[in-house]
C-alpha cells in the first residue's frame, strides 16, 4: 500500500488529497512524498528511532499484537454481555482503524466474517483469519493458525 489515498465518502476518518495519510503508508514512501531531505535517513525502523508518529507498519504490527493478545485472554466462557461488547468493540474498532483503506477493507472482511465472540478459542481462530486476509493482501506469508497460543499467549514449544 504506497501512495496517497482518495477517500470515499463512506470513510468514517477523512483525509485530505493534499495531505498524504501518514498511517497508511510505510515510512519511507511517506517521507519521499514529503520530499523532504529526510528521505536519506528513511530506512526500516527509523520511524522509531526518531520518535515519528506511527506509519502503516508500526501502527499495524502493534495492532495486531494488541489485538491477538486481547483474543488470548479473552474467557473461555464469555458472558452473553462479554460478547456483545466484543462485538461491539470490533464494529467499532472497524469505523477507527486510522488507515482508511486498510479498515475499509476490514469492515468489508466483516461482512461476510461473523466474529466468533462464544470461545476464546473461536476469537483467537477469527483474528488469525482477519490478518491472514491481509496477509494474503500484502503477499506475506499466511500464517499457521493451529500455532496460535504458541505465538500469543504460551511461547514457542521447544
Ligand atoms: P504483521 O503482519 O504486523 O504481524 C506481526 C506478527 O504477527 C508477525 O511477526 C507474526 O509473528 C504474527 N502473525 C502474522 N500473521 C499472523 C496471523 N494470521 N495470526 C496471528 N499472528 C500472525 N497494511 C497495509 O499495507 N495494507 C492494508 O490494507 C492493511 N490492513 C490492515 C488491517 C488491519 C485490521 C490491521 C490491524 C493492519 C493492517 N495493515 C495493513 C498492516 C499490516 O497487516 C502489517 O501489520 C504491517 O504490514 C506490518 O507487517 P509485519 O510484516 O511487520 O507483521
Amino acid at each position: 500500500m504506497e501512495g496517497r489515498h482518495a477517500p470515499a465518502d463512506t470513510d468514517p476518518i477523512p483525509t485530505s488529497p493534499a495531505k498524504p495519510c501518514r498511517t497508511c503508508v510505510d515510512f519511507r514512501s511517506w517521507m519521499k512524498s514529503q520530499r523532504t531531505r529526510g528521505e536519506e535517513a528513511a530506512r526500516p525502523g527509523d520511524a522509531a528511532k526518531y520518535g515519528c508518529p506511527a506509519d502503516s507498519l508500526a501502527l499495524g504490527r502493534g495492532t495486531w499484537r494488541l489485538l491477538h493478545t486481547m483474543a488470548a485472554y479473552y474467557p473461555d466462557q464469555p458472558s452473553s454481555q462479554q460478547q456483545q461488547d466484543m462485538r461491539s468493540f470490533i464494529t467499532l474498532f472497524s469505523k477507527f482503524y486510522p488507515c482508511p483503506p486498510c479498515a475499509e477493507d476490514f469492515r468489508e472482511w466483516l461482512k461476510t466474517n461473523t466474529p466468533k465472540v462464544d470461545s476464546r478459542s473461536g476469537l483467537s481462530q477469527w483474528f488469525c483469519e482477519a490478518h491472514n486476509e491481509v496477509n494474503k493482501k500484502l503477499q506475506k506469508p499466511l500464517f499457521d493458525c493451529k500455532r496460535i497460543n504458541e505465538r500469543w499467549l504460551d511461547g514457542w514449544a521447544d
